[in-house]
């Protein structure tokens, strides 16, 4: 083996937790006295680094004083019954601030502003990138390209863990661009290469049957195929996270525009195939029930939903915030016109939208606050924001679910330790990110960005300090 091919730190992955995982080690290292050789390990070229990092706006789950929304926690034990690790959680409670300032420290400017139809109620301001997540890995690949002895390594995948004979991770054994396998040797190993939402096969083993139908959200994200999983488990990790259970979006179906997310459907009303409501609309606002909705679409309604409004919900102040397709919405003078252009039974359509708006109740309709303006009378009811569609054009946008990433991984500590059941870390191995399981039956949003970028920067760090 080449001297070239011997590191202190290989890390597999070149999106958010990876790349705070290489930023992090090389830090401090540096502070040890020490030059850190690393690798960065990208199946994608270059230009198309980063996973799903790359295609995020990265909304991240913070308060005005820059702190892990204080919701989030009681969220995670609600919604998980109990399952997910709230000690990981505490951590990445903690952790948040420091993240925020290495994040910055290291050349991703953020901002933060309310976004005007999110949840108000969480207590949770929001921030994100000023680029979104490609400013993340611009700005931390940037960083690692100009630290002495750090590289990007590009076109080359990780195929599975070595192990010295005793156990201890001692390395990764990659494919490159010319096919043949070779052995990058460390004795820390930091496994960031997402979920398996780009593997058909693994989906259709974890959430059965029409996985296929499931369309990823971004182009990279087709990267990302579970081999983190697969490499982990085969020598013994843990998992956690739900593996039946993913993070889906409903977005425009005639858009190729990566994340064309149609946010805005609590301002009218979601029908199926047979024009048929199935979903209460105004539940709450968009951030916390687009996955549940994305969820359903798939399921339920053979993944396809039509979300319907009128120039009242375009007329919104900041509504095109909210609706991310670079799409037009169908539009028609009429109900019927609008549902024949869709491929929807006219008759249909017009009887579900005449039901709707004689159950709208009484109350004054304000897309900024819960209103309690409902059509509660409905099965499913709309719990908030439902006002009549009386004011044509009547407009229209065909949707189906994209999976954003998977719930089930492997379960680490809360130093980023790759784990075995009994609880062992395995000597030389971590994970961060996507990678990682956390989530059971709900992702409160904003929260992944933020936990990968956090997990990374523990794990990274952690390995440098052992190695001193
Ligand atoms: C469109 C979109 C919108 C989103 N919106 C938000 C949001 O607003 N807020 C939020 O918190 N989260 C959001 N998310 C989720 C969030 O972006 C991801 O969960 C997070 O970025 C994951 O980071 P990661 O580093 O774990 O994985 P990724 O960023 O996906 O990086 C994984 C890397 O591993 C590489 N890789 C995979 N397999 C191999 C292999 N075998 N060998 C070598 N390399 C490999 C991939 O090419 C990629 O570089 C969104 C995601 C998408 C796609």
């Amino acid at each position: 083996m080449s001297a070239k091919e011997t590191y202190d730190l290989v890390v597999i992955g070149c999106g958010a937790a990876g790349l705070s995982a290489a930023v992090s080690h090389a830090a401090t290292a540096r502070a040890a006295g020490r030059t850190a050789r690393i690798a960065v390990l990208e199946r994608a070229t270059r230009e198309g680094r980063g996973g799903a990092t790359r295609w995020t706006s990265s909304w991240l789950r913070i308060t005005g004083d820059r702190r892990l929304d204080p919701a989030f926690i009681p969220k995670m034990e609600k919604a998980s019954n109990g399952m997910a690790d709230l000690d990981y959680c505490r951590v990445l409670d903690r952790e948040t601030k420091a993240t925020l300032d290495f994040l910055e420290a290291n050349g991703v400017e953020l901002i933060f502003f309310q976004q005007p139809f999110a949840n108000r109620n969480t207590g949770g301001g929001l921030g994100m990138p000023a680029k979104g997540g490609v400013g993340i890995v611009d700005g931390l690949a940037g960083v690692v390209e100009k630290t002495p002895g750090a590289e990007i390594l590009y076109e080359t995948e990780a195929v599975r863990l070595s192990l010295s004979d005793d156990g201890r991770v001692n390395g990764v054994i990659v494919r490159g661009r010319d096919g043949l396998l070779r052995t990058l040797a460390a004795p820390a190993v930091v496994i960031a290469c997402g979920g398996f939402e780009g593997n058909k096969e693994m989906l259709t083993q974890y959430l059965g049957a029409r996985a296929c139908d499931l369309p990823v959200i971004a182009p990279t994200v087709k990267n990302n195929r579970g081999d983190g999983i697969r490499m982990a488990m085969e020598i013994g990790a843990d998992t956690a996270g739900q593996f039946d259970m993913f993070h889906g979006e409903p977005v425009d179906v005639r858009s190729s525009k990566p994340d064309a997310v149609i946010y805005a459907y609590p301002f009218g009303i979601v029908v199926n195939a047979a024009a048929r409501r199935f979903f209460d609309e105004g539940k709450d606002s968009f951030d916390s029930t687009f996955e549940e909705l994305g969820f359903e679409i798939w399921k339920n309604q053979d993944q396809k939903a039509f979300f319907i409004g009128d120039q009242t919900t375009l007329g919104i102040a900041n509504v095109e915030q909210i609706i991310l397709s670079d799409q037009s919405p169908v539009q028609a003078d009429t109900i019927a016109g609008l549902a024949t252009q869709l491929g929807l039974d006219p008759a249909a359509l017009e009887a579900t939208v005449s039901a709707y708006n004689a159950a709208v109740g009484p109350g004054e309709f304000n897309p900024k606050i819960h209103d309690g303006k409902a059509a509660a009378s409905l099965n499913p009811p709309k719990s908030n924001w439902a006002f009549p569609l009386t004011a044509p054009p009547y407009i229209a946008y065909p949707l189906t679910c994209a999976i954003t990433f998977t719930f089930g991984g492997i379960r680490t500590d809360t130093q980023g330790r790759v784990v075995t059941p009994s609880g062992t870390p395995i000597p030389g191995l971590y994970g961060a990110g996507e990678v990682t399981g956390l989530y059971y039956h709900e992702y409160p949003a904003g929260t992944s960005v933020l936990r990968s970028a956090t997990f990374g920067r523990l794990a990274g760090a952690h390995a440098a300090a052992m190695a001193g």
